[in-house]
């Protein structure tokens, strides 16, 4: 089978007072829309690992996340698409919701593993597949060189240039991804890396590692509200009132506080006048379902 996706993401502009107040532009590229399920950049992260276990004939993958993963369930869901088998290893004891739920609806076999032995996962995935010829192991959140690959086509799909790009991190894959892709396309834009981790400083020995040469960017490590899978109130009420303006869906554990980052720096003059800023819609909206209660 051939494994790909017709991407459409196109670049809207979003407006606000505050935009025109301080002469910015704001896009937004849509990743969010290449697929429902498969959503954004996970996408981008699997392209080049499943036609790597294509290649290699392995039918089955396995990989790894927390409860709430948006890469399982991107995983889960390009597995059934593409006739790939799928097996999730799940951080904790057994638990259900509408993530997991997600996952099982597309066919994905789940393990809970102790937090403990989640630690070592290329044990656990000798654990239970040693005998398995055909499992291909797919790290969490997919982090791997192909995955860089698969995100640096986000580049070359920009029919404009733009002063700024902003993105949310986690494992920082996808910021080196588009890094790389600026770079071997020449471009001057100024790259925002917005981690949603409490001291996220650290992203950027994970970015550096997979960049094809070192370059500057910037890294705005507070607007972590907490930490991963935090929030707060104000968080909170910007992404109600954003989504409820805009029409465009956005979570509190990703693209919330890369938004909420991009209007705050805005409001405190940080962009010259003139700028236009892209940020990545990185998708991952299911997310929300795992915080109803904090919203209403
Ligand atoms: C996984 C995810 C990210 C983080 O991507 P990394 O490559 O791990 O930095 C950002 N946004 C959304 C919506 C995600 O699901």
């Amino acid at each position: 089978m051939n494994i790909n996706l017709e991407i459409f993401s196109p670049v809207q502009q979003i407006n606000d007072p505050l935009f025109a107040e301080h002469n910015v532009k704001v896009f937004l590229k849509r990743d969010d829309l290449i697929h429902p399920m498969i959503s954004g950049n996970k996408w981008r992260k699997l392209k080049y690992i499943l036609k790597s276990a294509q290649h290699r004939h392995k039918n089955h993958l396995v990989t790894f996340g927390g409860a709430y993963s948006n890469h399982l369930l991107a995983t889960a869901a390009a597995a059934a698409k593409f006739g790939f088998k799928a097996t999730g290893i799940v951080r904790g004891e057994a638990v259900d919701n509408d993530t997991l739920f997600l996952c099982k609806l597309h066919g994905m076999q789940l393990i809970f593993t102790d937090r403990e032995s989640y630690r070592d996962k290329p044990a656990l995935f000798n654990q239970y597949f040693d005998d398995d010829a055909e499992a291909f192991f797919i790290d969490e959140g997919g982090s791997s060189t192909e995955a860089t690959q698969g995100c640096s086509e986000l580049v070359e799909e920009l029919t404009d240039t733009y002063d700024h790009i902003f993105c949310a991190c986690g494992t920082g894959t996808t910021a080196a991804g588009i890094i790389n892709g600026l770079t071997q396309h020449q471009l001057n834009t100024n790259f925002n890396a917005v981690p949603v981790f409490k001291n996220g400083g650290f992203i950027k020995e994970e970015i550096d590692k997979f960049l094809h040469k070192q370059v500057a960017y910037d890294l705005h490590t507070g607007y972590h509200f907490g930490g991963y899978g935090k929030t707060t109130d104000e968080l909170i009420k910007f992404i109600k009132q954003f989504v409820a303006s805009t029409g465009i869906v956005i979570e509190p554990v990703y693209t919330g506080k890369m938004m909420y980052a991009i209007y705050d720096l805005i409001s405190k003059g940080h962009f010259k006048p003139g700028s236009k800023i892209l940020a990545i819609h990185s998708g991952g909206i299911w997310g929300l379902l795992g915080m109803k209660d904090k919203f209403f």
